[in-house]
């Protein structure tokens, strides 16, 4: 039978993983074609557009949830073009105009007005994707599994450091109350890892409580619509 959007709630998924994870993977896919990653192409003639810098976001886009905005220039037809980095969900929606961080910013909220526990995970290096809380049919517990938009990548952790030779030092989820170090479940060779942080594993885990303890834990909620 045709999937639903009930069939994507973690309701759903306690029931049946299987079809669950046939509905996430295929809003991953729908969400990957609606919503192009941004590569500064010209909008007047579709030659590539090459980066110029980036400038403080306008008024209007600062209404909009935007601190900056990029500026390419076409290197056909010289058109300038201006891409605000928005935190507004809608505008995001609106726009589909994004990279990792848009992206993932509006999946995470897609996730989260379906139900899902879910959290923001960020590698320090330059990527963002996010993870949703998946129950175990039919038994207690369940596991964190990683979605990104970006990819349609579906529960593929290894996908950056196996897949993309990416040598990540520091990954951590932020959100369901916590602020978690995930570095480990998406590198390959995590004691390799471990020798290139001038950090321990103990300090980091303090660090983070530090944050956690005098900023508060981040609980991600569905946001108000703006
Ligand atoms: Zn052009």
């Amino acid at each position: 039978p045709a999937l639903s959007l009930s069939d994507l709630s973690p309701a759903a998924a306690a029931a049946d993983p299987a079809r669950s994870e046939e509905g996430i993977r295929a809003m991953l896919r729908w969400f990957k074609e609606a919503f192009p990653y941004e590569r500064g192409t010209c909008a007047s003639c579709g030659a590539s557009a090459g980066y110029r810098g980036t400038v403080r976001a306008s008024r209007r886009e600062r209404g909009r949830l935007a601190a900056r905005a990029e500026l390419w220039r076409c290197g056909e037809c010289s058109s300038w073009q201006r891409f605000a980095r928005y935190n507004s969900v809608p505008q995001i929606l609106r726009d589909r105009r994004g990279r990792c961080g848009e992206y993932t910013n509006a999946m995470l909220q897609l996730v989260l007005a379906l139900g899902w526990r879910a959290r923001w995970v960020v590698d320090w290096t330059d990527h963002q994707w996010l993870e949703i809380w998946m129950p175990a049919g039919g038994e207690a517990g369940g596991a964190w599994v990683p979605l990104d938009p970006c990819e349609a990548a579906y529960d593929e952790p290894l996908l950056y450091s196996a897949g993309w030779g990416k040598n990540m030092t520091y990954v951590v989820a932020l959100g369901d109350g916590a602020l978690t170090d995930v570095t480990a479940r998406y590198t390959a060779d995590y004691n390799a890892t471990l020798r290139d942080r001038p950090l321990s594993e103990a300090q980091v885990a303090s660090a983070l409580r530090w944050v956690a303890h005098t900023k508060g834990a981040p609980r991600l909620q569905p946001a108000p619509w703006r």
